[in-house]
């Protein structure tokens, strides 16, 4: 299977309710934010190395990591989120192979939310799609979802690729500006695509 999308879109844009949908065609997914979320649980890959370079004080009780404590630890301090990354992005970028290998279904879809930040996804993927939808509404529905107040998801929106910045780096947009039922008829239209340049050897 070597056709794949690389699906990517601000936050709140609704990448993960857009890659439920394509999975529901059967498109194979692979979601980096789980991945990481799974290298970072008790027993996960990447633990080792975060307590041997953080520091045990990292490590919640469970074993897996504390999200808070290293959240604070790296908010404003990019050597430190460096450090991080560095940690992180090898065992996600190999752990999204090791899966494609595994992956069954007419095409492989990749959900990254910083790939137009990230030189290697870009390269990585034959075709980018970018989930679009107005900065007032990705701040509503961020709100909505995590109690955040706006300056905080305004903070976190700044840290990211703008609208425009996404747009340019597209191959495909879907539009969620709507209402949900706006999506079917664009993630159908999208399959079908994505379904014949695979076929094709795209
Ligand atoms: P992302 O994965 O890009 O952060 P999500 O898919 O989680 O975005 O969507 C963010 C929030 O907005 C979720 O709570 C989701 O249910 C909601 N949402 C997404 N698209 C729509 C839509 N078209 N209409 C209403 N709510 C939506």
């Amino acid at each position: 299977m070597a056709f794949s999308v690389g699906l990517t879109g601000g936050i709140g844009s609704g990448k993960t309710t857009v890659a439920n949908m394509f999975a529901a065609h059967g498109a194979a997914i692979i979601d980096t934010d789980q991945i990481a979320h799974e290298l970072t649980m008790p027993a996960g890959f990447a633990m080792p190395a975060i307590a041997r370079q953080f520091g045990t004080e990292f490590i919640a009780a469970d074993g897996a990591l504390d999200r808070a404590r290293m959240r604070a630890r790296v908010f404003g301090d990019p050597a430190e989120k460096k450090r991080l990354e560095a940690i992180l992005h090898p065992l996600i970028k190999s752990e999204c192979e090791r899966a494609a290998q595994h992956a069954r279904g007419p095409y492989l879809m990749f959900v990254v939310p910083l790939l137009v930040e990230s030189g290697n996804w870009k390269e990585r993927v034959s075709r980018i799609l970018v989930v679009d939808c107005p900065e007032p509404l990705q701040v509503q529905r961020v709100m909505a979802r995590s109690g955040l107040d706006e300056v905080q998801v305004r903070a976190i929106m700044a840290a990211q690729a703008t609208r425009a910045q996404r747009l340019a780096a597209a191959d495909d947009i879907l539009s969620n500006a709507g209402d949900a039922t706006a999506l079917a008829p664009q993630i159908d239209r999208l399959h079908a695509l994505y379904c014949s340049l695979a076929q094709a050897g795209a």
